[in-house]
């Protein structure tokens, strides 16, 4: 999955602040990794740039994929807006939706994804970063 272009799914936090099984989304993204032996709890926050730990479950979603994704990110990275932002190479995202995830008889093998980062797709975060004194990068 690639890197680049994700954005935050609005009204996500309001409309199901939970999952229904695991409790809170951080939880869900850590208990569909660790079946798949990834060391969730040594886990940072998703964004590319960010080094802060996770201590949240980000609904997010691509423009390309159109499937909600549970992503771990720190508070601040979740409470940001509606820029897109570029996730970390390596990087697993699991499935938001409880019926084809935590909430099926039998998991399937597309419930994790892992991000697949290529070096434009850090070029094109660069250039989106605000530079000191406002303006972005091009
Ligand atoms: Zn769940
Ligand atoms: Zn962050």
């Amino acid at each position: 999955m690639k890197a680049s272009d994700w954005k935050h799914v609005h009204g996500s936090s309001e409309k199901s602040p939970e999952c229904e099984n695991c409790g809170p989304w951080i939880k869900h993204w850590k208990k569909l990794c660790i079946l798949d032996g990834v060391k969730a709890d040594a886990q940072k926050c998703a964004v590319y740039d960010c080094n802060n730990p996770a201590s949240e479950g980000a609904h997010i979603r691509n423009s390309n994929v159109n499937i909600n994704y549970i992503a771990p990110m720190c508070d601040k990275c979740n409470s940001t807006s509606n820029d897109s932002f570029t996730l970390k190479d390596k990087t697993v995202i699991v499935l938001a939706n409880v019926s084809k995830s935590c909430g099926a008889a039998k998991l399937s093998s597309d419930v994790r994804v892992t991000i697949e980062a290529t070096t434009n797709d850090y070029d094109k975060a660069k250039r989106g970063q605000k530079k000191d004194g406002g303006g972005y990068f091009y």
